[in-house]
C-alpha cells in the first residue's frame, strides 16, 4: 500500500516559515514512528500569482482533489492589495474550499496549561479546556436567496435569507457525530429553534442523524444561551455543531478563551472519499502576518497543531496526534516562548526554527 499523501501549500508571508517547521515534524514521524507520508508542495495565493498570474493554478487544484489531506500556511500580503478582486490571493483559498466542497469547519479551543494565564477568564475556567466547534461552512444566511438591497415603497430594504436543506444539515451533523465518536462521545447542537424555521428543521435533522450514533450523548441548546455558557463554563462542552452564522461568532468566541492567535489550528472537511476519509484542508487560524514575515519571529505552533488535526481526522492516528500535542505542551511548560507568547514579565523569545526544533526534540 502506498503512503498517505499530503499536499503542502505554504502560501505567503509567514506561511512558508511556519511550514518549514511542520516539515520537520512530518519527517520525524517518517523516521521515528514508521509513519511516512508522500509529501508534495505547490503554490497558492500571492506566490501562485507571481508564477502563474492566478492565485491557484488548475493543476494545483487537481492535486488538492487527489491527496488525502491539504496543509495550507497562509495567503495574502500588502504587495497584492492592488490586484483585481478576481486574482487576489484569498481567492485561491476560496477556490480550494469551494471546489473541495468543505462544508464542515472545525475549530478547536484547547488551553495549554502553561498559557492558562493568557486567557481573560479565570484560570480554573480554562485550564485543561479542550473543546471543538463544528461550523457549517457552505450554506445558511451567507448564501441564501433572495439576498440584496431592494426598493420597497419609498425606502430600501436589505435582505438575507437563512436557508438550510435537510441534506445540508444532515452532512454537517454526520461530520460532527463522527468527530464526537473520535473524542468524548458528547455533542451539543446549537440553533434558535424558538424563533427560526431553519432552527426547527436543524434540531429535527440532527436528532434523526443521532439515531445512527446511539453512543453519542446529544444535547440541544439555543445559540444565545450557548454563547453565554461558553464563557461561563466552557468545560461542559466537548463537540458543538452549529450553522454558518452562529458558528462564525461562537468559534471566534471559543478560540479566544485560550489566548494567542499563533496557537490556533483549524480543519475544513468535506464529503468522504473512496477510502472513507473526508476531503480535508488544514490551516492555522492566523493570516500571513506581513508585519513579522521573513524575520524568524512567527510562532509555528498553530500550523503544527493543524498537522496534529490531520493526523487525527485524515489519517486515523489519534495516538500520534496526542503525542504531538503532548510535545507542544512539554515545550510550553519548559517556558519556551516565541515573541507572541511573551508576557509582560519579558524574557528572551526563541525563533520560529528554535520552537520547531524544541518540539521535535520533545
Ligand atoms: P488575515 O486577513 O489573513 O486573517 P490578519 O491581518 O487578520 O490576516 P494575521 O495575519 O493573522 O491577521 O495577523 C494579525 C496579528 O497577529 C499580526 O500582528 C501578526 O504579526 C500576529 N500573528 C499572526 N500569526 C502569528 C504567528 N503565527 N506568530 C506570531 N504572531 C502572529
Ligand atoms: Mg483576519
Amino acid at each position: 500500500m502506498s503512503n498517505p499523501s499530503i499536499l503542502i501549500l505554504p502560501g505567503d508571508g509567514i506561511g512558508p516559515e511556519v511550514m518549514t517547521e511542520v516539515r520537520k515534524i512530518i519527517d520525524w514521524f517518517g523516521a521515528k514512528r514508521d509513519l511516512a507520508f508522500d509529501v508534495s508542495e505547490d503554490l497558492v495565493g500571492g506566490a501562485a500569482y507571481d508564477k502563474h498570474g492566478v492565485p491557484l493554478a488548475d493543476e494545483t487544484m487537481a492535486k488538492a482533489q487527489e491527496v488525502d489531506a491539504v496543509l495550507l500556511g497562509a495567503v495574502g500580503g500588502p504587495k497584492y492589495d492592488v490586484l483585481d478582486f478576481s486574482v487576489k490571493p484569498e481567492r485561491g483559498l476560496l477556490r480550494l474550499r469551494k471546489e473541495m466542497d468543505l462544508f464542515a469547519n472545525l475549530r478547536p479551543a484547547q488551553c495549554f496549561d502553561a498559557l492558562a494565564d493568557f486567557s481573560s477568564l479565570k484560570k480554573d475556567v480554562v485550564a485543561g479546556l479542550d473543546i471543538m466547534i463544528v461550523r457549517e461552512l457552505t450554506s445558511g444566511v451567507y448564501f441564501g436567496e433572495p439576498r440584496g438591497i431592494f426598493e420597497e415603497g419609498n425606502e430600501r430594504v436589505g435582505i438575507n435569507t437563512q436557508r438550510y436543506t435537510e441534506s445540508e444539515i444532515e452532512r454537517v451533523a454526520r461530520a460532527a457525530f463522527e468527530l464526537a465518536m473520535k473524542r468524548n462521545k458528547k455533542l451539543c447542537s446549537m440553533e434558535k429553534a424558538n424563533v427560526m424555521e431553519s432552527g426547527i428543521l436543524w434540531r429535527e435533522v440532527v436528532t434523526r442523524v443521532g439515531e445512527d450514533y446511539p453512543d453519542v450523548e446529544l444535547s440541544h441548546m439555543y445559540a444565545d444561551n450557548g454563547a453565554m455558557q461558553l464563557v461561563r463554563w466552557p468545560k461542559q462542552f466537548d463537540v458543538i455543531v452549529t450553522d454558518n452564522l452562529f458558528g462564525d461568532i461562537l468559534s471566534d468566541c471559543a478560540a479566544m478563551l485560550t489566548g494567542s492567535l499563533g496557537m490556533l489550528p483549524s480543519a475544513s472537511l468535506g464529503a468522504p472519499m473512496e477510502n472513507g476519509r473526508p476531503k480535508a484542508l488544514y490551516e492555522p487560524v492566523h493570516g500571513s502576518a506581513p508585519d513579522i514575515a521573513g524575520q524568524g519571529k512567527a510562532n509555528p505552533i498553530a500550523c503544527i497543531l493543524s498537522f496534529a488535526m490531520a493526523l487525527r481526522y485524515s489519517f486515523d492516528q489519534g495516538a500520534e496526534a496526542d503525542r504531538l500535542e503532548a510535545a507542544v505542551q512539554t515545550v510550553l511548560a519548559d517556558g519556551v516562548r516565541t515573541a507572541d507568547l511573551m508576557g509582560p514579565e519579558g524574557g528572551v523569545p526563541v525563533s520560529t526554527a528554535e520552537m520547531g526544533d524544541k518540539i521535535v526534540a520533545a
